[in-house]
């Protein structure tokens, strides 16, 4: 992609590296009814997603699009797949997944008729020196499509909101986990603490 680079928004987050979601068109042709496709494994050049889930950055995404001409400019569509990491919104434990969307984005010439009413349209892509950047249409598209709040199971019990600990972790116990009742397990600690305070060590004082 020689020659003068026009950045707007979109380019904006990539100025200064080659991102693997800039496709070349350049074999396309601009009569409508033409067609390539493209197919790749690339890594992701940056984390996408959302707060508690998303696609690592460095991540394969595997990309089997169609690059359509038509009258406008130039139509990409077909699945996007990649893996994705993150944490249960309930109980924090790591959880991994895979993310598949379905991309279909138009990308309108320069000098194409719809620029007059899309000028102010943030939402439309163009065609910049034979390549169509397709990052931001797949940001978008995996940040609708990811969970905003992923579970690591469908009924994770969450966190106990009394001591923290995973309620999962307890689920095969006999009795549930709970404070009503000290924990026999606790109860040993809490004792021990109850002697350190009540009695404390007559060395210490002498210590300093
Ligand atoms: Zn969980
Ligand atoms: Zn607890």
């Amino acid at each position: 992609m020689a020659g003068k680079s026009k950045h707007t928004a979109r380019d904006r987050a990539k100025v200064g590296h080659q991102s693997p979601f800039v496709l070349d068109i350049s074999r396309l042709g601009m009569r409508p009814g033409s067609m390539i496709t493209y197919s790749d494994t690339v890594p992701a050049p940056s984390r996408i997603g959302i707060e508690l889930i998303a696609i690592p950055q460095g991540a394969p995404v595997t990309l089997d699009l169609r690059l359509e001409s038509v009258s406008e400019g130039v139509l990409v569509s077909g699945p996007v797949s990649a893996p994705t990491s993150g944490e249960c919104a309930r109980c924090l434990t790591p959880v991994s997944g895979d993310v598949e969307i379905y991309l279909t984005e138009l990308f309108a010439y320069p000098d194409s008729t719809t620029e007059a009413t899309t000028d102010d349209d943030d939402e439309v892509g163009r065609v910049v020196d034979d390549t169509v950047d397709v990052e931001q249409a797949i940001i978008d598209a995996v940040g609708m499509q990811l969970p905003f709040s992923p579970v690591c199971r469908e009924d994770c019990p969450g966190l106990c909101p009394e001591c923290g600990v995973p309620l999962a972790d307890f689920e095969n116990d006999p009795e549930p986990h709970g404070h009503d009742v000290i924990d026999p397990r606790w109860a040993k600690l809490a004792a021990m603490k109850t002697v350190e305070e009540d009695q404390p060590d007559p060395a210490a004082g002498g210590r300093e």
